[in-house]
């Protein structure tokens, strides 16, 4: 049964959600205004990930991630630009889901944008207005009144008695450290600073606070109370604690059954970070020559919750692990006859498939889940490299496979791309002189070949080409 590590209880507790099998999965989106690095994209995999075993398991899971589209940051950057906001935000977006395909990120089933909820934001902050838990500040904006709710600093594990002597005053910006709890804006009252970004309310002229827009999205999407919410865990505070407040105070009822939140990655022991500059975009190593799949594959082969230090050696290695079970793929589709002495490695899959799913119901342990895969790579090459594996045993392996890669989504199973005519042509004949006996003459089309990046091997099979 799949167990998930709940911030909130900080326990690892079975997962049974509130309806059968139906999941209702909310996860903190981008703030347009960057192009968000593969720290930022850590975040996107896990959920990913988490959706994708859910999946696996026949749960049916709603997923809604908000994209921030108004807030300090995008207001601050598209005036230093001189654009409007919804132009900036609007580039920044379309990067995002770029990224995201490339990266083999399921879509969500929605994207609701903040600005498009600004009425039930409004609807919100009147409700806690009334029921005593928001007030107006001198300066017009409305703050909640964290004294006011009994629950909070739960999530953020935050010392109550602690909190009650020291928090005072309050705090209008999104972002603040623990050391500073304040009661935090709702709602901002219109400053010279937002420019043309403001909405005329019923609660006065102005914007939404960052933390509110979550409450709004999440609750008009998947109802009062849902599964499962996601994030960094940058956001526990003040994001999500704060979005417990609204959200609770608002409804009188549990806003999320689970917590979940993935650990940072770091470079040189340091947060990967826009303020530090130590980040890499998607764009990056793509420019550099490593495919976004070995991204993908170095963002979740650590656990969720164990911080990862970026290297370009951990890169490499993962593109070298995608291409170690690519070409176990290309060699099993490419095995025919039956008529050898096959093993049958119908037990040793059985064997990893239960490995792999022991590991993954652990909390998505996913280094032990690959583990488990790569000992049967290690062990059907070997019965490759013996011959003595058939045809349906092969089938059964490639199965197996397809499955565990609906989890992991790096695997390339469409028969492989197609090399230029030319280089075909070559290989071709490069086959026929070697078949008549001219091996000097199909070694030269060999190393011909590797010049321009391309390895032949000789299998019982055929020849086999693959990419330097
Ligand atoms: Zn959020």
């Amino acid at each position: 049964m799949l167990e998930l590590y709940n911030t909130l209880t900080r326990k690892q507790e079975p997962f049974k959600p509130l309806k059968g099998k139906k999941v209702g999965l909310y996860s903190c989106g981008p703030t347009s205004y960057n192009y968000p690095h593969i720290g930022n994209y850590r975040a996107y995999v896990f959920v990913d990930l988490l959706k994708r075993y859910l999946l696996y398991n026949s749960f049916k899971v709603k997923h809604v991630m908000n994209i921030t589209d108004v807030d300090d940051k995008t207001i601050r950057d598209s005036q230093k630009e001189g654009i409007g906001l919804k132009e900036f935000t609007a580039r920044y977006e379309k990067a995002f889901f770029e990224d995201l395909k490339s990266l083999n990120i399921l879509p969500a089933d929605n994207y609701p944008k903040a600005t498009e909820y600004i009425r039930e934001m409004v609807a919100i902050t009147q409700a806690l207005m009334k029921k005593g838990l928001a007030y107006k500040g001198e300066d017009g904006s409305i703050y909640y009144n964290i004294r006011k709710f009994r629950d909070y600093g739960r999530l953020a594990n935050i010392d109550l008695n602690k909190l009650r002597a020291g928090a005072s005053g309050r705090v209008k910006k999104d972002e603040y450290e623990k050391d500073n709890i304040q009661d935090f804006a709702l709602w901002k009252a219109y400053d010279k600073a937002d420019g043309n970004v403001f909405w005329e309310t019923p609660v006065g002229k102005g914007r939404p606070g960052w933390h509110i827009e979550c409450s709004a999205m999440s609750i008009k999407n998947l109802g009062k109370t849902f599964d499962i919410h996601c994030g960094g865990i940058d956001l526990i505070f003040p994001h999500h604690q704060n979005e417990i407040a609204q959200s609770e105070g608002w409804t009188g009822k549990k806003f999320v059954n689970y917590w979940l939140h993935n650990e940072w990655l770091l470079v040189n022991g340091q947060k990967m970070s826009k303020s530090l500059g130590n980040f890499y975009t998607l764009r990056d190593m793509l420019a550099k020559g490593f495919p976004a799949v070995a991204v993908r594959y170095l963002l979740l082969s650590t656990h969720y919750r164990q911080q990862l230090n970026f290297t370009f050696e951990g890169i490499d290695a993962a593109k070298a692990s995608v291409e170690r079970l690519n070409e176990l793929i290309r060699k099993l589709q490419d095995i025919k006859g039956s008529s050898k002495s096959g093993v049958l490695i119908r037990k040793e899959i059985t064997a990893a498939e239960a490995a792999f799913e022991k590991a993954m119901d652990d909390d998505l342990n996913t280094s032990e889940a690959l583990a488990a895969v790569f000992e049967l790579v290690k062990s059907i090459n070997q019965h490759i490299g013996n011959s003595s594996i058939d045809k349906k045993s092969a089938e059964e392996a490639l199965k197996f496979l397809e499955k565990v890669d609906s989890v992991l989504g790096v695997m390339n199973f469409s028969r492989e791309e197609k090399l230029p005519e030319g280089l075909m042509k070559l290989i071709d004949e490069r086959e026929k002189l070697r078949k008549s006996g001219n091996f000097a003459a199909a070694d030269k089309i060999r190393s011909q070949l590797r010049e321009k990046g391309i390895q032949l091997d000789d299998t019982p099979e055929g020849v086999r080409w693959k990419r330097l």
